[in-house]
Formats: structure tokens, C-alpha cells, sequence
């Protein structure tokens, strides 16, 4: 099926400004002196924010690490900086640019790093699936968007009702979701609609309580989603036919091959892998309550970790190292499109900050922009 650009591919075909040959080729030890050399030079002008996702080459030099959800509150609170230079994903950026103050602009050191996550639902679709809901009959459903989207998704679950949930907090959001569907005359627990990742929604639900059989797959590429009038009005759950293509990657044989070398080791993921892997592993939960629980371990424990490669790595090393840590697949997942925010492209975009030039900005536009932020906002206040 065609479908209209996305946000995230609009910008990468309009405005991506390609890293100038000059910062190709140089040493790691000039790179990090010139980005901390630009850095001073800003001051309090420029605030980096960087995602637990980023290599360590770039993670160093951030302000504020986190998740989703911590990096967008500190989006929304650190106000004084002029320049929030984000390395990590276009929609977290997106979601830096509705959340910062007027004044403030917002960098991403490249535009290509996206996410094929929030690229698998567009807005014409979601358009598309909000009628085809209201013509199944289901008129109460509140939309409820992971933070893991582009601002347009963001912007029509503020329009419609809706809110935006993280890994964090996406069982409140729920819960809250659904109680507003109830107050639209839904009948039962409610009816939500959840996206883009259907792993997230359906793992957060399975905790909640929800039985796999009241949970719909909504596939964006099917007349109806696929689904049947009568299996719309069984869901109190709507999942829109997303994943992530790097915590997919793991697997239950890699957890029984874990169990095989470490019989006392415990397995942790992430609620965006899928279903059949969260039930086999010990924990699930986001990326800060990853680092909390294995930092709060005994020392000697043995963890596989099923998230990206390279907070894995980090986790090893510096957060728990009297604990053995191992990543879930041998093979290590990367986020590729987060890898793409080098060294090189954070020191040119910081020299161009100190030369007066701005690279690579991301900026919502009206009237998605103040939609958008109430759906961020319905969620922050939550929080
Ligand atoms: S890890 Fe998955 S969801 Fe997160 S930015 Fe990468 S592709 Fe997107």
C-alpha cells in the first residue's frame, strides 16, 4: 500500500545537511579535545542530552543520559540553554523541539538517525484506521501512542483524546486510557488503541492482567486491519502491527542457552521484545529499570541483558562491575540508526553553533505542534 512521507522521511529528503568532508578523517584524540574545546566555548548555551543507546565516544560528552521518558523531562525543564543538541533518535528530538521553550532550537546531529519502529505507523494510516474503527462500531477508543512515533502520531492522539506512554510508565497510561474510554461509553474494561510497537502494548497489558485474547492485531496494511467487526468489539486492547527490529532480535532459545551456561544467572529484557521472550526471561521493564535492578544485585550476579549492545556494554563495565554481564544475543544488537550520531557529527555541529550557524535542526511545526504536546503533556503530568 502507498502511503504519504513521513515526518522523519520529509526531513531526510528536504533538509539533511551531509557532514562536511573535513570532519571525516580525523583522529579520535583530536575529536574529542575539538568537541570538548567547543563545548566550553558554548557554555550554558547548549545543553546535550544523549540516549542510553549512543556509543560511548559520544556518550560521554552528554549533559544528561537517559531513556525516553527522563530526557524528555528534562526537555520539557531545562529552559535556559539556547541550543538542546539531542543524540539519539529523530522522534526523541521531535519530542525535545515540542517540549523546549520558544526561544530554544533543537539539534540532531544527524537526520538519518531514525527509528524503523516509529516509521512503521504514518499518519495517513493511522487516519485510515481511526475511520475503519468508527465504522467497526468502535467509537470509545482512545489512542495511545509509545513515545517511540513521529510528532504527527503524537499530534493526533493530543487531538483525539490520547496520550503518549513510554516503556516507563506505559501501564498508568493504560490504565488511564482505559478509564477514558469507559467515561466515552465503552462498555467493560474500554477499548484502546495502542502503537506503533504491538510488543510493548502487549506485554504491558499481559502484566495488567488482560487475557491475549482480548487483544487485537491492528495490521495497517490490511482493508480493516484485518480484523473482523466482532474481533474489534472483543478487544479491550487494539495493537498496531509495529515492532522494533533490534529488540525482536532476541529470542527464547538465547535464553535457554544462557540458562544452559549460568544456571543461577537471571535474564533481564525489555518489553519491546516479544511476547513468548518476556515470559521466558526473570524481569522485563524499561531501560532505567534495567540499570536499577542490575545495579541493585548482589555482586556476583549473573545477568543476560536483552537490550542494545551498547548500554549492555556500558552496564558491564562501569554500572555493575562486580557483576557478570552479557548480552542476550552473542552477536550483540545495535541500534544502527542511533549509531549513526558520531563523534564527527557532534563536533561539527557544536563548531557551528560556536561559529553562529545551526546544522541539522529539527522544528514541529503548528498546529502539530501544540496538538502534539498534549498528548506529551497529558503523560509528563501524570509523571
Ligand atoms: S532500539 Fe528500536 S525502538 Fe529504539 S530507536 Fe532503535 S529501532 Fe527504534
Amino acid at each position: 500500500m502507498v502511503h504519504a512521507l513521513t515526518e522523519f522521511e520529509k526531513t531526510q529528503i528536504g533538509e539533511r545537511q551531509p557532514l562536511p568532508e573535513r570532519y571525516l578523517r580525523l583522529s579520535d584524540e583530536e575529536m574529542a579535545a575539538r568537541i570538548q574545546a567547543a563545548k566550553d566555548a558554548l557554555g550554558s548555551r547548549v545543553v546535550i542530552l544523549g540516549h542510553h543507546y549512543q556509543r560511548d565516544e559520544v556518550i560521554r560528552f552528554a549533559d544528561h543520559i537517559g531513556d525516553s521518558l527522563k530526557l524528555a523531562q528534562v526537555a520539557a525543564t531545562k529552559t535556559a540553554a539556547d541550543f538542546i543538541v539531542f543524540c539519539g533518535v529523530h522522534f526523541m528530538a521531535e519530542s525535545a523541539d515540542i517540549l523546549s521553550a520558544p526561544h530554544q532550537q533543537v539539534i540532531l546531529p544527524d537526520l538519518a538517525a531514525g527509528c524503523s519502529m516509529a516509521d512503521m505507523a504514518a499518519i495517513d494510516q493511522l487516519e485510515v484506521c481511526w475511520n475503519e474503527l468508527s465504522q467497526l462500531g468502535a467509537a470509545s477508543v482512545v489512542p495511545v501512542t509509545y513515545i517511540n512515533s513521529a510528532a504527527a502520531i503524537k499530534a493526533f492522539c493530543g487531538e483525539h483524546g490520547g496520550i503518549v506512554c513510554t516503556s516507563t510508565n506505559a501501564a498508568k497510561v493504560m490504565e488511564w486510557a482505559w478509564a477514558r474510554s469507559r467515561q466515552r461509553g465503552g462498555a467493560g474494561r474500554g477499548k484502546v488503541l495502542m502503537l506503533p510497537d504491538q510488543h510493548l502494548g502487549r506485554n504491558t497489558a499481559f502484566t495488567m492482567g488482560v487475557p491475549l485474547d482480548q487483544m487485537a492485531v491492528w495490521d495497517p496494511n490490511e482493508p480493516f486491519g484485518g480484523l473482523t467487526r466482532e474481533q474489534v468489539a472483543a478487544a479491550a486492547l487494539i495493537l498496531w502491527k509495529g515492532h522494533c527490529s533490534v529488540h525482536t532480535r532476541f529470542s527464547v532459545a538465547q535464553i535457554a542457552q544462557f540458562r544452559k551456561q549460568h544456571p543461577d544467572g537471571r535474564v533481564i529484557v525489555h518489553p519491546e521484545c516479544t511476547h513468548d521472550v518476556v515470559q521466558a526471561a526473570d524481569e522485563s521493564g524499561s531501560t532505567e529499570f534495567i540499570i536499577r535492578t542490575v545495579k541493585n544485585s548482589p555482586k556476583g550476579s549473573v545477568w543476560a541483558v536483552g537490550t542494545e549492545i551498547h548500554l549492555v556494554n556500558r552496564l558491564a563495565a562501569d554500572v555493575a562491575p562486580d557483576r557478570l554481564v552479557v548480552t542476550l544475543d552473542p552477536f550483540g544488537c545495535l541500534c544502527s540508526t542511533m549509531f549513526r550520531v558520531s563523534p564527527n557529527h557532534l563536533l561539527w555541529t557544536l563548531e557551528g553553533l560556536v561559529e553562529g550557524k545551526v546544522y541539522n535542526r529539527i522544528a514541529v511545526d503548528e498546529p502539530q505542534k501544540s496538538f502534539a504536546r498534549v498528548a506529551l503533556d497529558r503523560m509528563l503530568e501524570m509523571a
